[in-house]
């Protein structure tokens, strides 16, 4: 592999984009210098302080799938992969609290592998399981063409006469978390990647993968792995402009009062503060920036006295609760007579306007349903967290507005889970857009590598059925 010692790079934002591209980069041999505004890496996937214990929490669970093969190449590269556990199983619940195990069948190919554990889901009737496996075919068979006006899944999986029943209880479960957005706003062709791209092409695209310690314990070991590399990680570094000099070809960033000079730039902020920093001339960026919408994603941390389940996650059918997720990590400072669980609630808009206290009786009906322990386990203490700006909103035409990662200036590029990937808010979303940064910066200087790793093969028979991406 050919090097390019000499050259420096300025990252913008220690989230996993800025995080990614620094990995790729410094372990290609470039001066790599990191700049984050807060005193811990990791961005809108980080980890929160319990005051009760001083225990790490994550603010959300964040879990990869199977399909997310840059994440995982982001994993194994830093040597925190073996801190993820492997979940082949998916743990759904029917609206009566009935258990369906969701997992595939070894003797049939892919697509088809998901099948006999789809035709048991007895919360929808024989004819609405044979509705959605067609519409789920002819939806992988769509094609897109940017010129034509998309409408939203929603809208389509009406026009394509799901019912309301199968609508709530099949297509909203699952895309709502996956796409943290309601049906009636998200893009049919997000709708397709979902699928096609997690469920469809490769037979262990849907598998869960859950880090088994806390995000910042994560971070702790990328820092340490990218410091071993020459690499400079400022935290609390507060970056407010990047601007081409007009002296030589290098790029300089403000920070703490200081003007900091670089070969190449990488800007990895998220779209709503992109415009803080960027230079006029990339107004483009910036406007296009203005026109995403965010969505929230709320969290209920809950604290009680006794275990639910011994599942490590649960995904609720037709609730107010999408996932439960059990203490994936057990911290040495956690008491042992409490008991964690995380309920997810995607595209939380509606909860805006209710009283917290409200929101948390009708999540603990919800566990009352599903896990019979709860009917007679006291809650503790909780914790409700939204993040109105968790994701961005992936809206019909949203691929339209999103920035590639170059720019016009050759050695600044863009960073982030919105720019240019094809994939929704997702950590395999930033850490790609990070690799496809590097691999910009990489090319600008002659270094022809690859950095961005390919998709999961697609399987013979999807290939042949036309679910081909
Ligand atoms: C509640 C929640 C749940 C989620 N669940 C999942 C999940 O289960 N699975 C999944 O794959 N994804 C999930 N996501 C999405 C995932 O977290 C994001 O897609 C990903 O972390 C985005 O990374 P990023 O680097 O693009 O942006 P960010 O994480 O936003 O990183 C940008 C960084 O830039 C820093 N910054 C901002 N301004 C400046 C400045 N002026 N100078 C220096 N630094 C600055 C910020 O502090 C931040 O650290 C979830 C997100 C949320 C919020």
């Amino acid at each position: 592999m050919q090097e390019a010692k000499a050259a420096s790079v300025g990252i913008v934002g220690g989230g996993l984009a800025g995080l990614a591209a620094a990995v790729a980069l410094a372990e290609r041999g470039l001066q790599v210098e990191l700049f984050e505004s807060r005193r811990c890496l990791g961005g809108r996937a980080t980890s929160f302080e319990d005051p009760e214990t001083g225990e790490l929490l994550d603010n959300c669970q964040h879990v990869a799938m199977g399909c997310c093969t840059n994440f995982a190449d982001f994993c194994r590269r830093t040597g925190i992969d073996n801190s993820f556990t492997n979940h082949d199983r998916l743990h759904f619940f029917g609206p009566d609290g009935k258990r369906f195990d969701f997992h595939a069948t070894n003797w049939l190919p892919v697509p088809l592998h998901l099948a006999p554990t789809f035709m048991r889901l007895s919360y929808l009737s024989i004819r609405e399981r044979v509705g959605v496996g067609q519409t789920l075919r002819k939806l992988a068979r769509t094609q897109f063409h940017r010129k034509t006006e998309e409408p939203s899944i929603g809208q389509w999986l009406r026009a394509n006469r799901q019912s309301e029943q199968a609508i709530k209880r099949f297509w909203e479960v699952l895309l709502v978390s996956a796409l943290a957005e309601s049906l009636e706003h998200a893009s049919l062709s997000a709708a397709r990647k979902v699928f096609v791209d997690g469920f469809l092409r490769a037979r262990t695209s849907f598998h869960l993968q859950v880090p088994n310690i806390s995000l910042q314990g994560l971070y702790d070991r990328v820092q340490a792995w990218l410091e071993a590399r020459g690499a400079i990680v400022h935290l609390g570094a507060s970056v407010s402009s990047v601007e081409a000099l007009q002296d030589s070809d290098q790029l300089s960033i403000a920070v703490d009062g200081t003007r900091r000079r670089f070969d190449s730039v990488v800007v990895a902020l998220p779209w709503r503060r992109v415009g803080d920093v960027l230079p006029p001339e990339r107004e483009s960026v910036a406007a296009s920036a203005t026109q995403i919408q965010s969505s929230p994603i709320t969290s209920l941390h809950l604290w009680f006295d006794r275990e639910l389940t011994d599942l490590p996650h649960a995904v609720l059918v037709d609730r107010l609760s999408q996932w439960v997720f059990a203490r994936s990590s057990r911290d040495r400072r956690h008491p042992d007579d409490e008991h964690y669980y995380q309920v997810i609630i995607s595209a939380s808009r509606d909860l805006a306007t209710r009283d917290r206290a409200d929101v948390r009786d009708e999540v603990l009906d919800d566990l009352k349903t599903t896990f019979p322990a709860a009917n007679d386990a006291k809650l503790l203490r909780w914790q409700m967290i939204t993040e109105q700006h968790a994701v961005f909103s992936v809206r019909p035409g949203f691929d339209k507005v999103r920035p590639a990662q170059r720019t016009s200036t050759p050695n600044l590029m863009l960073a982030g889970d919105w720019t240019q990937t094809g994939w929704p808010a997702t950590m395999e979303g930033a850490v790609r857009s990070g690799y496809m940064a590097a691999e910009a910066i990489l090319d600008s200087r002659g270094i022809s590598t690859p950095v961005v790793v390919p998709d999961l093969p697609v399987s013979w028979l999807s290939a042949l059925l036309g679910m081909a991406p």
